[in-house]
């Protein structure tokens, strides 16, 4: 995979030395154990999988040499990008320390007014791609957008799966987070091939698929899907042949049992044998990245170690950080970070996703030896964060000189 030039504040030495010895030794990424990293009376077991994914690495190199080239040429560009590039508090206070202004919250609010926007004005889009609509609007003021677009290719993948799919004359199902930057561009280029409509999850799938069955008359669905489907959507005409894609990152169980159950809606409704079911229903694998699954499998295989407590690293709004969360959380005590808040060996600030709120916990550690913690980050968060954790933890065990040999052990 092609290598990237990000910031070197960004990386772990350390991690960058282990996840080279473990490509090394397992090539085809068939092996999820994790890492030991024993450090006495600390044992962390990290993912074999975490950490900055290609879409990732190739918007952060992108922003900032588009950053170093305006500061060489001394033209005084202005430099904005559409909303938060990724989804890393770090990486998007950097961008705005070397001068970078945001357009746009996550939720798609305004923060600049487009109108004040010049066609020589440099305007990157984010990793998760953006709306037909807003790139018509950039290119309606001359801004030249081609240059400048980080969209990860396996964002623009799931694109052209639509438009396979629409080809087809199935309407598409989008299973993602509706307010989330990558599913409400994915709609927007979805919805200009076929009808379109967004599932966030496996209820409102069986909501939608009572509308398939008739079990709900159709009048009631314009309100219950208020904002989730596309313009002259018919409820009546549009659910008789559907296909399914995915937001790159949701989890991958879920998509699975959400395509899962709307095939056999299908089948039931329609009386399908295996042979015909494509009458109905566009079969294909979901669209989630390889980043994804790599991450979430790494999870997986890190949860058969018997640990005491996992610590996810990676920001808040971060969807693929989220579900590995959730993951862990099936499984023992989790503590989602967004930076080094483990504030000492009696307390942690971590964040609870289902509520949105930050809390305290206090006492997180066991009194044994060895504590066991399973460790990971999600596809935003740079590996020095994670270092930075290890190196926290690793204080609270006087165990810092082993964290300097495990270098060694590891080059
Ligand atoms: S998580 Fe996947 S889709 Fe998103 S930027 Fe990374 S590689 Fe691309």
């Amino acid at each position: 995979m092609k290598q990237f030039e990000v910031p070197i504040i960004y990386r772990s030495p350390l991690i960058t030395a282990i996840k080279k010895k473990r490509k090394e030794m397992d090539k085809m990424k068939k092996d999820y154990t994790p890492t030991l990293l024993d450090l006495g009376s600390l044992h962390i077991y990290l993912a074999r999988h975490f950490g900055f994914c290609y879409g990732v690495e190739n918007a952060i190199e992108i922003a900032f040499r588009t950053i170093e080239e305006s500061r060489q040429s001394g033209t005084g560009k202005r430099i904005f990008l559409l909303s938060e590039m990724i989804h890393n508090p770090q990486v998007n206070a950097d961008l705005q320390a070397h001068g970078v202004k945001f357009l746009q919250d996550t939720q798609g609010n305004a923060l600049i007014p487009f109108e004040e926007l010049k066609a020589e004005d440099i305007i990157l889009i984010p990793a998760f791609g953006t709306t037909l609509e807003i790139e018509n609007k950039l290119r309606n003021l001359g801004i030249r957008i081609e240059e400048y677009n980080t969209t990860c290719p396996f964002v623009e993948k799931v694109w052209n799966r639509s438009e396979v799919i629409a080809k087809d004359k199935y309407t598409i199902v989008i299973h993602g987070k509706p307010k989330h930057e990558e599913t409400r561009a994915t709609f927007s280029h979805a919805s200009v091939h076929s009808p379109s409509v967004i599932v966030k999850d496996m209820a409102q799938t069986e909501e939608l698929a009572k509308y398939i069955t008739g079990e709900k008359s159709s009048s009631s669905f314009y309100e219950e899907f208020k904002g989730l489907y596309s313009e002259g959507f018919d409820v009546e005409k549009d659910l008789q042949r559907i296909g399914v894609v995915n937001q790159t990152t949701m989890l991958a169980s879920d998509t699975q049992a959400i395509a899962d159950f709307l095939k056999q809606t299908m089948i039931k409704k329609y009386q399908l044998a295996d042979d015909n079911t494509g009458e109905h229903f566009a079969d294909t694998r979901d669209t989630l990245c390889y980043a994804t699954n790599d991450n979430q499998n790494a999870v997986i295989g890190m949860l058969e170690t018997n640990a005491d407590l996992a610590i996810v690293v990676g920001g808040y709004n971060s969807s693929n950080t989220s579900h590995l969360v959730e993951l862990c959380e099936e499984k023992l005590p989790t503590y989602f970070i967004n930076e080094e808040k483990i504030l000492s060996p009696k307390e942690i600030l971590h964040y609870n996703f289902h509520t949105k709120e930050e809390i305290l916990t206090t006492n997180y550690l066991p009194d044994k030896k060895p504590v066991k913690i399973l460790l990971t980050s999600g596809a935003s968060c740079p590996d020095a964060l994670v270092e930075g954790v290890m190196n926290k933890l690793a204080g609270f065990y006087q165990a810092e000189g082993n964290i300097e040999q495990l270098l060694d052990e590891f080059s």
